[in-house]
C-alpha cells in the first residue's frame, strides 16, 4: 500500500517539504491554521486542510491516525509544536519528524517520542560554512550528534597518493568508506589501500566530528 504523509505548519520549511513529497507522487496530507496556507495546497497536496493541530478532536476528525509519516513543521510556537507531537504520538503514528527550534526544544521532544529531530536551518548553516571554507566539501550527513559521513573532492595533497600513503585512519581516525571516481561510473565501496586518488574523485568518509574536522584542516584545507 502507498505510504501516507502530512505535513503540519506550511511555513517555508513545510512548504517545501509538502511540495517535493507531493511533486514525488505521494500521498499528502496538509495542515495548517491559516487560510491563506492552506490555499496554496489546494492544488498541490492530495489533501489541504485547515486545522489547529493542538486540538486532539479535530486531529483525528481529519483521520491522521491513519497517515504512516507526519512531519511537523510548526517553528515558532514552541508550545504547540510539542503539544502537537505528544498527541500524534499518543495516537500511536508510527513515525513523527518535527522540526527543532533550538536545542532543548529538541531533547523535550525526544523525550515525548519524537522518532526524528531536525533542525534544518543549523544543519544548512554547518554546510554552508563548510563548503565556504573549503571548495572541496561536498556534502555531509549527520549519523549521531557528534558522528558524520561527509563528501569531499580529491585534494591537491590527496591527488596521486593511494589510501596507505595518506594513511587517514591512523592519523586522522577516519575511514574512506567510497570513492566514486570520475572516470569509472560505478562507486568503488570499501577501497582498497593501494587504491590511486585521482582528480575529481569524490571519497566518501566517515568518523566523528572532530576528527572529520581534523581531516579538512590537515588534507583539504588550503587547496
Ligand atoms: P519557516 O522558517 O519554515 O518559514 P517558521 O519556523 O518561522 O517557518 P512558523 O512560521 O512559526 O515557523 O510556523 C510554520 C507554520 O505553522 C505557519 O504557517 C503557522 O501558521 C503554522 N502553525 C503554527 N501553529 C500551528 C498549529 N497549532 N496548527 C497548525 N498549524 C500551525
Amino acid at each position: 500500500m502507498k505510504k501516507e504523509f502530512a505535513v503540519i505548519g506550511l511555513g517555508r520549511f513545510g512548504a517545501s517539504v509538502c511540495r517535493e513529497l507531493s511533486a514525488e507522487g505521494m500521498d499528502v496530507l496538509a495542515i495548517d491554521l491559516l487560510e491563506s496556507k492552506v490555499s496554496e495546497f489546494r492544488n498541490i497536496a492530495s489533501h489541504a486542510v485547515i486545522a489547529d493541530s493542538t486540538d486532539e478532536k479535530a486531529l483525528k476528525e481529519l483521520g491522521i491516525r491513519n497517515i504512516d509519516h507526519v512531519i511537523v513543521a510548526i517553528g515558532e510556537d514552541i508550545q504547540a509544536s510539542i503539544l502537537t507531537t505528544l498527541i500524534l504520538k499518543e495516537f500511536g503514528i508510527k513515525k513523527v519528524t518535527v522540526k527543532a527550534q533550538n536545542n532543548y526544544h529538541e531533547k523535550v521532544l525526544i523525550k515525548i517520542g519524537a522518532d526524528q529531530v531536525i533542525h534544518p536551518e543549523r544543519d544548512m548553516g554547518k554546510k554552508i560554512a563548510h563548503s565556504i571554507i573549503s571548495n572541496n566539501f561536498l556534502d555531509q550527513l549527520e549519523l549521531s550528534d557528534d558522528h558524520s559521513i561527509i563528501e569531499i573532492k580529491s585534494s591537491k595533497k590527496m591527488i596521486g597518493r593511494t589510501l596507505v600513503d595518506l594513511d587517514i585512519r591512523a592519523n586522522y581516525g577516519c575511514n574512506v568508506v567510497a570513492i566514486k571516481s570520475s572516470s569509472a561510473k560505478e562507486m568503488n565501496i570499501s577501497p582498497l589501500a593501494t587504491d590511486i586518488i585521482e582528480a575529481g574523485d569524490v571519497l566518501v568518509i566517515i568518523g566523528s566530528d572532530q576528527d572529520i574536522s581534523k581531516l579538512e584542516k590537515g588534507l583539504v584545507i588550503d587547496d
